[in-house]
């Protein structure tokens, strides 16, 4: 889509986010806080697509029966490059988590993996619960998606990333029957404080794309 076409598309939808959003946006109450510490090895699972539009099935296959997921928290790296693979290692080596990467998803930037790709962890195709909050009770429902890049202190989001990021939660919440309001951001987890995905992470106009969506049958998968 191009620009303008974004911008219009925004200012049309703004009344109804403003009208909406105090109803979407709710914060869970978890349980429990516990950091993960040990995790068994697990590889990276590496899905480049050609096509313009992402295999979402083939993305998102398990090679398990698959959990009772509840909510999406979405997260920056907080660093400017990277890619799963980068992540895992930093997890498994630096972190000393078992299992490694610690989100389910990472949405690249185009610095280490391409931009907009989808890599999934062995983390989601085993349906192991994610490390990706330090609230352990969030993590055993909340699917992880990261984005690459520094959405604090650098800029935002590439298109790219933002359209496969909607597709990608499009897929998920229906699937898994997760509502908009179930949509999180990493900070709105209730735990220690945390900025991700950083203050340029645009959420309004991803609650909108997906609500636009939601509203088009024409756009199910
Ligand atoms: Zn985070």
């Amino acid at each position: 889509m191009r620009k303008h076409e974004r911008i219009i598309q925004y200012l049309s939808l703004t009344a109804t986010v403003v009208a909406t959003s105090g109803l979407l946006i709710s914060i869970p109450s978890f349980n429990s806080v516990k950091i993960e510490k040990s995790l068994p090895f697990f590889n990276i699972s590496k899905l480049k697509e050609s096509s313009p539009e992402l295999n979402l099935v083939s993305i998102c296959r398990t090679d398990v029966s698959e959990n009772q997921w509840k909510y999406i928290v979405i997260h920056h790296s907080a660093t400017e490059k990277g890619n799963a693979a980068r992540f895992d290692n930093y997890h498994r080596n630096k972190r000393g988590w078992e299992y490694g990467l610690a989100y389910h998803f990472v949405i690249g930037n185009g610095s280490f993996s391409g931009d907009g790709e989808i890599e999934v962890a062995e983390r989601w195709k085993k349906q192991i619960h994610g490390a990706h909050t330090a609230n352990m009770a969030c993590n055993r429902v909340a699917i992880g998606i990261c984005l690459v890049g520094d959405f604090e202190n650098g800029g935002v989001p590439t298109d790219n990333q933002l359209d496969s990021l909607v597709k990608l939660i499009q897929y998920l919440s229906r699937r898994y029957t997760i509502s908009v309001s179930n949509i999180l951001l990493h900070k709105q987890v209730h735990q220690k404080g945390t900025a991700c995905p950083g203050k340029n992470f645009p959420f309004a106009e991803l609650k909108m794309k997906l609500l636009q969506m939601a509203s088009n049958p024409t756009n199910h998968i």
